[in-house]
């Protein structure tokens, strides 16, 4: 760690940060995988901006969003330092717009109507759209996503939508202490991937992305073949608290543990 590091009141969101990195690193080594086929995304939810320009600025290069008002509210700060920024949450149709603004990739497409939306979007504004598709692997009625019964058949018509590119399948796993159901939802997702993938339908041979895992359950993601964990407690949680003129961070604790918005 350098001086300038050391001096600054967030150089414990960079070990944060770096011992996030460790802890997929040793996942995939432990499953025999390489650790450059896992990416870390940073769920920022409820974050401040600042907080989050410095994890940016630390490394964290890939964001994730909940909502489309903070996606907005924070993209024109993130973006231009060169983060890459995915909704991870549920989109409404009438934010559509809004969301391409600044969105690289919607990972919460579960329905045929938003994809079909965001595809007309795109065509009427001449560009394209990262997607994927989110699954509802545990089954929880709190829990957005596709069945996982329908979720082939989606995926293959997501992918045959113009100026929509499917990148991958995205879940948030089982809310249970029961590593055997958490962990056989991820290997719901990743057989649902390699049949998409392998099923020789237009536009799905790029759908090789797997977003799975959080702060709570990355491990048994990564054994399962996650190419994205999203993190946010891990990360951005048990920081100290801020210089009495920083941002209110509000009841991050209580808050990032929810584990759906
Ligand atoms: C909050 C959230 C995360 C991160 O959860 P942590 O348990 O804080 O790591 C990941 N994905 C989604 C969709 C979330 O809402």
């Amino acid at each position: 760690m350098t001086a300038a590091q050391d001096d600054r009141t967030d150089a414990g969101l960079a070990e944060r940060l770096a011992a996030a990195r460790e802890r997929i690193a040793a996942a995939a080594r432990a499953a025999g995988r390489d650790p450059a086929q896992v990416r870390l995304l940073l769920a920022s939810k409820r974050m401040p901006v600042d907080v989050v320009r410095e994890a940016v600025l630390a490394g964290g290069d890939l964001l994730g969003e909940n909502t489309v008002q903070e996606l907005v509210a924070k993209a024109p700060e993130l973006a231009p330092l060169g983060a890459e920024l995915h909704l991870i949450g549920h989109l409404q149709s009438n934010k559509v717009n809004a969301t391409l603004r600044w969105a690289h990739c919607v990972q919460s497409v579960d329905t045929l109507a938003l994809a079909e939306r965001l595809s007309r979007r795109c065509v009427a504004t001449d560009r394209d759209l990262d997607v994927m598709v989110q699954v509802n692997v545990s089954g929880e009625p709190s829990k957005s996503g596709a069945d996982p019964e329908d979720a082939a058949e989606l995926a293959a018509a997501v992918a045959a939508l113009p100026r929509l590119r499917l990148v991958g399948f995205m879940t948030i796993g089982a809310n249970t202490d029961d590593e055997a159901v958490v962990r056989a939802g991820f290997t719901r997702l990743r057989d649902l991937r390699d049949a998409v993938v392998g099923s020789g339908a237009p536009g799905t041979t790029t759908a090789t992305e797997l977003s799975m895992g959080m702060s709570g359950d990355l491990e048994l993601a990564v054994a399962e073949g996650a190419t994205i964990v999203r993190l946010g407690t891990a990360v951005f949680g048990a920081r100290p608290a801020p210089a009495p003129d920083g941002p209110i961070r509000g009841s991050s604790g209580a808050v990032a543990r929810t584990r759906v918005d």
